[in-house]
């Protein structure tokens, strides 16, 4: 199931720009790169500068709904740089209203999900930035996948997008992004960072490096290189076990980067940067939610500038035999990890009833690629 990062290129179906296998939409463009294209076509550099605005000022849908900007640049533009592929298929809302699952179709016939969660004081938007994922987390419906192939920064722009304009329906702005909905950010690096330059550039949506939070389960030579990013995202750490024999079993990756190479990265991006990690950690009854295990935690963390958010174990068909810890050893773990000097706080996911939750985001409907 797992095929790599396809390199196709130009095909006589597509005509258009094709780059590692996705054909090339505005959205993939920095405003740097678009003010090229926008030469290339022969319309002056400011024009490029109002299609920015456009797209993610004012979130139009079309180039048509771009009314100030000339007829026929919006043709061109239609007919050699589209603004998405990805489709909207389907939306599912929580019983509560307050989650809302939004699921498109990129352009070959794959199927991607972005969940869009509503709070009393902010509004965040759950990011894919893989079809599938490579890791095999053993806890992770989206682990059991495999890896298709990583999205475009247009297919992860698009879904930002689309969640902002979601969101503006019911008068609201998008205040955050998590990069924790299918894929692992740092297998995805270029195209992850790509997408946060784009709506972080302050002719368009002017979205907060600060908002958007990098989730990684441990690729520790991306850690360094955030470190040295311009682009000052915040970084999570989904570590889960504080020891190797238990990551090992949970998180694969930990075979490759061990439990002390992954903090002390850690500790190197905290010194480099200033900026506080938050680390995830996803609890599993009778697994890793012992009160020792929670001193252990704490121990490991000592000194780092940080926070523990405990996740309590969203069921997914990847491993049938864990389960959610009872509600009084959830709080319990909290707290001695907490009283072990370690900031923490648990974090129930949104949208379980309608499987949007942290880990349960799986591709059901690849029937319909054969369309
Ligand atoms: N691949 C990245 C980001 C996507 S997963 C990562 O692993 O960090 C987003 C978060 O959901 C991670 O912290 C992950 O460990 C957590 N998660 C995955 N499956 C889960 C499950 N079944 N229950 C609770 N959290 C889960
Ligand atoms: Fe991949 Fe994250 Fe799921 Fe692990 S938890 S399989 S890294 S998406």
């Amino acid at each position: 199931m797992t095929t790599g990062d396809p390199t196709t290129t130009q095909t006589e179906t597509n005509p258009l720009r094709v780059r590692r296998g996705v054909p090339e939409t505005f959205y993939d463009l920095t405003l740097d790169e678009l003010t090229g294209r926008i030469d290339e076509l022969g319309h002056p550099a400011y024009r490029a500068k109002q299609l920015y605005h456009w797209a993610y000022h004012q979130l139009a849908s079309t180039y048509d709904d771009m009314t100030v900007l000339p007829k026929n640049l919006r043709g061109e533009l239609a007919n050699h740089l589209p603004l998405t592929h990805l489709q909207p298929v389907t939306e599912q809302e929580s019983d509560d209203g307050e989650t809302l699952k939004l699921l498109f179709q990129t352009h070959d016939g794959n199927h991607i999900e972005t969940v869009l969660m509503f709070y009393p004081d902010r509004v965040t938007v759950c990011v894919s930035c893989q079809i599938g994922c490579a890791v095999g987390c053993s806890f992770c419906a989206t682990g059991m996948m495999g890896l298709t192939r990583n999205l475009s920064a247009g297919e992860m722009v698009g879904q930002v997008v689309a969640a902002a304009r979601r969101a503006r329906d019911f008068d609201r702005q998008l205040t955050n992004i998590v990069m924790m909905g299918m894929g692992e950010p740092f297998q995805n690096y270029e195209s992850t960072m790509k997408m946060a330059r784009i709506i972080n550039d302050p002719e368009g949506m002017k979205f907060g490096a600060r908002r958007i939070t990098v989730s990684t389960s441990g690729l520790v030579p991306f850690i360094d290189r955030l470190a040295e990013d311009p682009i000052q995202v915040k970084l999570a750490i989904s570590l889960h076990a504080p020891n190797n024999h238990l990551r090992d079993t949970l998180v694969p990756l930990n075979r490759r980067w061990k439990v002390e190479e992954l903090v002390d990265a850690c500790r190197r991006y905290v010194d480099r940067t200033g900026r506080r990690i938050s680390f995830e950690y996803c609890l599993i009854k009778g697994v890793n939610d012992s009160d020792e295990t929670a001193r252990e935690l704490a121990r490991l963390l000592k000194g780092l500038l940080c926070h523990v958010n405990v996740i309590p174990l969203n069921p997914t068909p990847a491993e049938p035999s864990y389960e959610r810890p009872s509600e009084a050893r959830i709080q319990r773990f909290a707290q001695v990890v907490n009283d072990s000097g370690i900031p923490t706080s648990v974090r129930y996911s949104r949208g379980v009833d309608i499987a949007a939750a942290c880990g349960q985001l799986r591709v059901e409907h690849e029937s319909a690629s054969a369309n």
